[in-house]
């Protein structure tokens, strides 16, 4: 069980096993983001919202969130920005190379507490990664939910993620995804957004009272995101938080990721805001 009193996907029974898992498909989304369509050795269950540790051999490893519907288990979608050490070899893997996954690790999105509600989900950049993995597991069940309103926010048109997928979305009836961009540089073409993806909050048409938002993206749009959620009458215990903190094991050994009295490794990646606005430096 964890914090939202729900059974995790399934017992690891090694929490170190490394399965193997082939390169598919590649995808570039954006020059810095590309994703990765893997295929396990053998199936992976991981419910939405949970991360798993993606090991390039003889390279090292890291945190990411599948980006996939929980749904699909012949294949997983990993997500990656570059970064830094690994997420640049995480880049220059080619179909056919082998990789390794551990876990699913932590929390997932309550999907029970979204049933029958007004959904929103807000993100940016590389927080669209947990975000996609959400909105596509719910269309799986979509006549579960009233209606889905996604803002998703990037930095340019050209750092717009899951560009092809979007005119699919749009098609659901209960779907309201909206784009915004922070600039359209000369010699970009863009006919939607423009401004901060919080900017979006000024169209919202959802009653604050009794509805679920969730919010993954860069530390200062998880703020400034949550702060105006708040604004606009959501209550604490309907905001739910993907808190990608600094972690390694992925299972509170190593005590990287310590939030309060909350592993983010073990006790979340998924937090509600009032289990950690207390606890100190949670946007950093
Ligand atoms: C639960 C969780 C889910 C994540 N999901 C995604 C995802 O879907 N897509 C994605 O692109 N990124 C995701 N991240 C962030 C990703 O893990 C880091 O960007 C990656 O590990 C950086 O590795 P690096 O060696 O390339 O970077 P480094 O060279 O080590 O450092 C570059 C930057 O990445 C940060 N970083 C380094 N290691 C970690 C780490 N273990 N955890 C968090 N940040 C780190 C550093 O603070 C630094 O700012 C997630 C992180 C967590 C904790």
């Amino acid at each position: 069980m964890n914090q939202f009193n729900q059974e995790v996907a399934e017992p690891i029974v090694n929490p170190y096993e490394v399965v193997p898992a082939e390169v598919y498909e590649v995808i570039q989304e954006s020059p810095l983001i590309k994703t990765l369509r893997l295929k396990p050795e053998r199936k992976f269950p991981f419910k939405t919202g949970q991360f798993i540790e993606l090991t390039i051999p003889g390279i090292g490893e890291g945190p990411f969130t599948p980006s996939s519907s929980h749904f699909i288990d012949e294949t997983l979608d990993v997500t990656v920005m570059k970064t830094g050490f690994v997420t640049e070899y995480v880049h220059k893997v080619k179909i056919g190379d082998i990789v390794g996954l551990r876990g699913p690790y932590g929390s997932h999105y309550p999907l029970e507490k979204f049933e029958g509600k007004d959904l929103l989900i807000l993100g940016g950049g590389c927080g669209l990664a947990p975000l996609r993995s959400l909105f596509l597991t719910l269309l799986h069940e979509v006549e579960k939910y009233n209606s889905i309103t996604f803002y998703a926010g990037a930095k340019t048109p050209k750092d717009c993620i899951y560009k092809d997928e979007v005119t699919g979305w749009r098609k659901y009836p209960k779907v309201k995804f909206i784009r915004s961009v922070d600039v359209v540089p000369e010699g970009e073409e863009w006919n939607e957004d423009v401004g901060v993806v919080t900017v979006l909050l000024k169209q919202l048409n959802i009653d604050p009272e009794n509805n679920p938002a969730v919010v993954c993206g860069p530390p200062i749009m998880m703020k400034f995101g949550t702060l105006d959620l708040l604004k606009y009458g959501y209550k604490e215990e309907n905001l739910y938080l993907s808190m990608e903190k600094k972690m390694y094991c992925g299972f509170g050994q190593c005590r990287h990721c310590v939030i309060g009295p909350y592993f983010a490794c073990k006790d979340g990646p998924v937090f509600t805001y009032n289990q950690i606005k207390d606890e100190e430096e949670i946007w950093d």
